[in-house]
C-alpha cells in the first residue's frame, strides 16, 4: 500500500502555487507553448485577471497553460520555471501553479535552504526535502495544490538561483528518500538551528512523521552554534496581551509543559492557555516572524514587561541544518548526517 501510494506520488508531478505574494493581477509568459483553454497562443503574452476569466488580448480563458522552460514576469519578480505554468482566476487575481517533477524542483530547494554548505549538507538537504515534497501534498489539498513557495513549505524559486553545487547534490542523491523501518514513507522536516536538542513531530505538530527528539551536542555545546544560537524578545505585556487577543490581567506567561527538547508545548498567558504553535504564530502575526525564533526559551517578568532568553531558530523538528552544516564540515557524509537526526530511518531509492 505504502509503496504503491509512493509510486503514485512520484509519477505525477508536483503541484507548487508560486509568486503568491507577489499578489498577481497580470502576468508577462514567455514560452514554447502557450494555450488557452487547449487554443494555441503567442510564445509571448501577457496574462490579465478579469471578472471573469483570464484575459490574454482579446482571448478569454479558464486556464492559460505555459509550458517548456517558462519565463515568468509579476511586476518587478521575473523567474524561470521548469514544467508547466498554469494560470488561472481566482478571488480577482491570477492563481499561477508550477507542475514540476520533482528533482527539476530540488534545485532551487537545496540553495535557497543550504547554500554554502559542504556537498554533503547538501545531499542531506536533498533527501529531506525530496521526502518532505512526496509527502507533503495535503499540506494545501483544501485549496487544490500540493505545496506553496514560502518557508511554510520549501523555499522555491524555479530554476534560478541554483547552484552546480546544489544540482550535483541532488543528481547524486536522485529518488533517494527517507523510510521509517527501511518501508515506510512519512513526512521529514528540517528547521534552521535546534539549539542543542531537537523535538519530534507529534510533540510539536501532532503529526506522524518520520523524526525523533535527538540530542545535537557535542563537546558541551550545541552543533548548531553561531550568532543565530541564543536571542532574546522583550515585549510590553500590554503588547503582549494585545497580539493574544487576552485581556492583560494574571501572570504574562507561564510555560505549562516542555517536551524531551525543551521545547514549549503549552503556555498560560494572562490566564488563557494556548498550545505552543499558537502562542507562536500570535506573535509572530504581531511583533514579526523573528522576534520569537523558537518556542525553547525561559521567561522572566517585571511589572511592565515580560523578557524571553531563547535557543535556536525554527520548529526543532528532524534535521537541524546549522548541525548538517557542522557534522559535513567534520567530512561526515550525508547517510551519517541524516541517521543522526532521522535515527529510525534509512535511505532509500523509491521502492
Ligand atoms: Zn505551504
Ligand atoms: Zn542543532
Amino acid at each position: 500500500m505504502t509503496a504503491l501510494l509512493f509510486l503514485t506520488l512520484a509519477a505525477a508531478p508536483l503541484e507548487v502555487r508560486v509568486l503568491e505574494r507577489e499578489v498577481p493581477s497580470r502576468v508577462h509568459l514567455e514560452a514554447a507553448r502557450i494555450t488557452c483553454d487547449g487554443k494555441p497562443l503567442p510564445n509571448v503574452v501577457d496574462a490579465e485577471a478579469s471578472v471573469r476569466e483570464v484575459r490574454v488580448g482579446t482571448a478569454t480563458c479558464t486556464q492559460v497553460i505555459a509550458e517548456d522552460e517558462v519565463s515568468v514576469t509579476v511586476k518587478d519578480t521575473k523567474r524561470k520555471y521548469p514544467g508547466q505554468i498554469r494560470v488561472s482566476l481566482q478571488g480577482g487575481l491570477l492563481r499561477l501553479i508550477n507542475a514540476v517533477d520533482v528533482e527539476a524542483y530540488l534545485p532551487s530547494v537545496v540553495h535557497a535552504e543550504a547554500d554554502g554548505s559542504k556537498p554533503a549538507a547538501l545531499e542531506a538537504q536533498a533527501i529531506v526535502s525530496r521526502t518532505f515534497a512526496l509527502t507533503g501534498q495535503r499540506r494545501h489539498a483544501n485549496a487544490g495544490y500540493h505545496l506553496c513557495d514560502l518557508t511554510h513549505c520549501q523555499l522555491y524559486r524555479g530554476r534560478a538561483p541554483s547552484s552546480p553545487d546544489a544540482e550535483a547534490a541532488v543528481k547524486k542523491t536522485a529518488g533517494q528518500v527517507l523510510l521509517i523501518g527501511g518501508i515506510v514513507l512519512k513526512p521529514a522536516f528540517f528547521h534552521s538551528s535546534c539549539g542543542g536538542h531537537t523535538s519530534t513531530a507529534s510533540d510539536v505538530f501532532g503529526e506522524d512523521a518520520s523524526s525523533s527528539a535527538v540530542s545535537d551536542v557535542e563537546n558541551g555545546a550545541p552543533r548548531c552554534h553561531g550568532p543565530e544560537l541564543a536571542w532574546t524578545f522583550e515585549v510590553e505585556k500590554k503588547d503582549l496581551a494585545q497580539a493574544l487577543g487576552v485581556a492583560p490581567t494574571g501572570a504574562a506567561l507561564e510555560p505549562l509543559r516542555r517536551d524531551k527538547g525543551g521545547r514549549i508545548l503549552e503556555v498560560r498567558s494572562f490566564a488563557r492557555r494556548f498550545t505552543g504553535q499558537e502562542f507562536l504564530s500570535r506573535v509572530g502575526r504581531a511583533f514579526g516572524w523573528r522576534a520569537v525564533r523558537s518556542l525553547k526559551f525561559s521567561t522572566t517578568e517585571t511589572d511592565t514587561t515580560l523578557r524571553l532568553d531563547g535557543a535556536g531558530t525554527g520548529h526543532g523538528v528532524g534535521m537541524c541544518q546549522l548541525g548538517a552544516r557542522a557534522l559535513a564540515e567534520k567530512g561526515i557524509d550525508a547517510k551519517g548526517i541524516l541517521l543522526r537526526y532521522f535515527p529510525d530511518s534509512q535511505i532509500k531509492p523509491a521502492p
